[in-house]
């Protein structure tokens, strides 16, 4: 019997990234396989630039499930795939995750998806008591996790203001995503210095997103005021990506005005959450995973 147990081929998944020894995808990921009783490993594959190419086609050998993708290669992986979901393709091609897929005439295709925007769209849909007729959603930051923002948003109907550290920068992202720029509140960019702009679209959100990384390991950290959040109506709803700590200043100031908030931590959950079904086709564990997390 140990025997035909041991036979039992170990598929592997991993993260690919670079800096990514504080990950916390291998604890959540390993007790949802162990949880269903999938025989499969997860493990870091810290990837310099260079070594990124040999790593993806690795992700073709027999016995891989596939990958999550971290900072910096999340869209550079995306020219050694071999297709994008919508969801990521609408996101200019920024991909966090990649499935091996066998093909009916035994070949492998990699397919990129971004769950990000699943992870989004989800706490967004549950959490956001959207002003009747106009959604809006304001999004700090221009990089990969503000694009996750933006994609989620427009998934759920809502117009977005985005504010980054130069106002090109937010420009240049909302015209990747193909979004009109135009007159009034819909895919408007501007400075995250820009009291005004900022004061201006913050009392009209239902929803505010911090997505740039300011407030990883200090808890006194903020790209924006928090007297800004004054401006925000009572009923909306804030969301800091970052989970370490688990309560950010800005979390912090905007439960203290009475406003709900949440840090990362449920992203990382529903995001990987995500994943595990897009390489298991299983549901996953998500009370096993967020115990891994510790929420
Ligand atoms: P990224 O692609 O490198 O983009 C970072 C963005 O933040 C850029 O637009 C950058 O502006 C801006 N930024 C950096 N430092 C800033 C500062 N001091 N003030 C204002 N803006 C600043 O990174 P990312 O992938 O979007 O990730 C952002 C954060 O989200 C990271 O901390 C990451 O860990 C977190 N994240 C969390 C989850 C989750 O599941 N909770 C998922 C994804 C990401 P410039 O363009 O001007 O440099």
């Amino acid at each position: 019997m140990t025997q035909a147990m041991s036979a039992a081929p170990v598929r592997r998944l991993g993260l690919i990234g670079q800096g990514i020894g504080y990950s916390r995808s291998p604890a959540m990921q390993q007790a949802a396989l162990d949880a269903l009783g999938i025989p499969a490993r997860y493990e870091l594959w810290e990837t310099p630039a260079e070594g990124l190419a040999a790593r993806v086609a690795a992700l073709r050998e027999a016995g891989m499930l596939g990958a999550n993708v971290t900072i910096p290669h999340k869209a550079a992986v995306v020219p050694l795939l071999d297709a994008v979901a919508p969801e990521a393709r609408r996101m200019a091609g920024v991909v966090n995750t990649i499935v091996h897929e066998e093909t009916p005439e035994g070949g492998v295709r990699l397919i990129g998806h971004n769950t990000d925007v699943t992870a989004l769209a989800r706490i967004l849909g549950e959490r956001v008591a959207w002003t009747p007729g106009t959604r809006r959603v304001v999004v700090l930051g221009a990089g990969g996790a503000a694009r996750a923002a933006l994609g989620a948003a427009r998934e759920l109907g809502a117009e977005v203001a985005l504010a980054a550290r130069r106002r090109e920068k937010a420009e240049a992202a909302l015209a990747e995503l193909g979004e009109p720029m135009g007159a009034g509140w819909h895919a408007q960019a501007f400075a995250l210095g820009d009291e005004v702009a900022l004061a201006g679209a913050l009392a009209q959100a239902d929803a505010l997103i911090q997505a740039t990384p300011v407030g990883t390991g200090d808890v006194d950290a903020s790209p924006i005021s928090l007297e800004s959040l004054a401006q925000l109506p009572p009923h909306a709803f804030v969301l800091d990506v970052i989970y370490a700590p688990p309560e950010t200043a800005l979390v912090r100031a905007a439960r203290a005005r009475g406003l709900r908030a949440m840090g990362g931590l449920a992203m990382l959950l529903y995001q990987g959450a995500a994943a595990f079904t897009l390489w298991t086709r299983r549901e996953a564990p998500l009370d096993t995973m967020r115990a891994a997390l510790e929420l």
